[in-house]
């Protein structure tokens, strides 16, 4: 490594802008490259789908920092810059303008991509994704109250725009093909309680439903199922998932599969290169195998941890993985690992909004999902690091508090 090492990171969204920022707070004297393909300072995703989309959060209160903020601790910021290649044996990126930028630790933190749709009709102009604040500026533009929107995908991004746009008068309809939305990431109970919620807010659902087809003059303005039923439509606002940023990796010989291969120090299978956050598929210690985490709270950390390896610490990543959704009155917090629970206790009242789900293997806690009650999540997080058994029958009664099994 050179007298004045260069850092550069590659990503400038959460992962990338906490990796930064954490080099500096532990001393690091080199040179820190923040790269990023979108033009706005490094800002928090979350609220895209939420206060923001809903305008009741201003734009200069998603930044993650002030731009002085970077300046101050001569993190040079290079925005809306796109890198072409990442050249390892050279120790190299070689950006779109033709650049070539040294380094000697790169940080991948290129985070994900919207998968699209691949329809008839998808190319139609009133057809949305969201990922960016543009994106969400452009939602929020499009679907005025009164209007008709139809969702496709019953996963984070489904579910968070379709009550963000209720909330505005606008009439919404969800379409997914599990039996109920967010089956996968918080279990069919818990997604069932929610779809309900939804219900009696005024959001329609079609379930186990698939689009075929988008059909209109110019714009979007029918949706027609493989069930043979069609859906009047004003706009069309997708979420079907995401996938890796991993196009400037291309000949490199940086393994991926689903994501970058990291092990639990962030690093990637050569020297001097790592990666954090949505992009990178993580070795956690306490599974036998991969992880990859695409929520907020995982991309924050991670970045913060692979700062910290690149520094020489040796620190392994271990996380409980966490999440949180806000949707209508009820706020989600989930924290716990992607394994196969046998059974399930509830605590609380589905009425009231205010539960949370325990799923166990065993008696061994294996996640928790708590509407309205974040103190259960605290302790059920504390639980999961401590690979704790409980009682079902305690977990279950109100009148034990939670604090006790710790
Ligand atoms: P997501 O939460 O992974 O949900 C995608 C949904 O689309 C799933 O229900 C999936 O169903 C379905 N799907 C996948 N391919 C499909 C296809 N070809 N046709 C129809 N449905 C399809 O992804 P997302 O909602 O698009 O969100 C994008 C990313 O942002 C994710 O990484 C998400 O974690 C993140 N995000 C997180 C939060 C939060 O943490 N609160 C909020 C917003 C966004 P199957 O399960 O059947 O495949």
């Amino acid at each position: 490594m050179s007298k004045t090492p260069t850092f550069v990171i590659l990503g400038s969204s959460t992962a990338g802008a906490f990796a930064a920022v954490t080099l500096r707070k532990e001393g690091f004297a080199g040179r820190v490259i923040l790269i990023g393909e979108e033009k706005e300072i490094p800002y928090a995703r979350p609220p895209l789908s939420k206060q923001y989309l809903q305008r009741e959060r201003e734009r200069e209160r998603l930044h993650l920092w002030p731009n002085e903020f970077y300046s101050e601790r001569k993190i040079e910021l290079r925005l809306g810059a796109r890198a072409r290649r990442v050249i390892p044996r050279e120790k190299e990126i070689e950006m779109e303008n033709g650049e070539r930028l040294r380094f000697d630790h790169l940080l991948i933190a290129t985070g994900m991509a919207p998968r699209r749709l691949a329809l008839p009709g998808s190319d139609l102009p009133n057809i949305f994704y969201l990922r960016t604040l543009e994106d969400s500026d452009r939602i929020a533009e499009a679907c005025q109250p009164g209007s008709r929107a139809v969702i496709i995908g019953g996963g984070f991004i489904g579910m968070e725009v379709a009550a963000s746009l209720r909330q505005k008068q606008v009439d919404v309809a969800v379409i997914h093909r599990d039996k109920v939305a967010l089956e996968r990431a918080i279990g069919i109970e818990a997604g069932r309680i929610l779809t309900e919620y939804h219900r009696q807010e005024g959001v329609n659902f079609y379930p186990e439903a698939e689009a075929s087809e988008i059909e209109g003059n110019g714009r979007a303005e029918r949706l027609h199922l493989r069930s043979g039923h069609s859906v009047e439509c004003d706009n069309v606002i997708v979420g079907i998932g995401a996938t890796p940023r991993i196009e400037t990796l291309e000949g490199s010989g940086i393994e991926t599969n689903n994501g970058i291969l990291v092990d639990e120090f962030c690093r990637t299978n050569i020297e001097g290169i790592s990666a954090a956050g949505d992009v990178a598929h993580f070795r956690h210690p306490r599974i036998h195998g991969r992880i990859h985490v695409e929520h907020w709270d995982n991309a924050r950390l991670h970045g913060i941890a692979a700062a910290n390896n690149m520094l020489g610490r040796h620190i392994p990543y271990s996380p409980v993985p966490f999440f949180w959704s806000d949707q209508f009155d009820v706020n989600i917090q989930y924290a716990g690992f992607p394994l196969e629970w046998s059974k399930s206790v509830h605590r609380g009242s589905t009425e009231e909004q205010s539960f949370s789900a325990f799923m166990l293997g065993g008696n061994k806690l294996v996640a928790g999902v708590c509407f309205n009650r974040w103190k259960d999540r605290r302790v059920c997080e504390k639980l999961l690091s401590q690979d704790a058994t409980v009682d079902p029958a305690k977990l279950r009664d109100e009148e034990f508090d939670l604090e006790g099994f710790l």
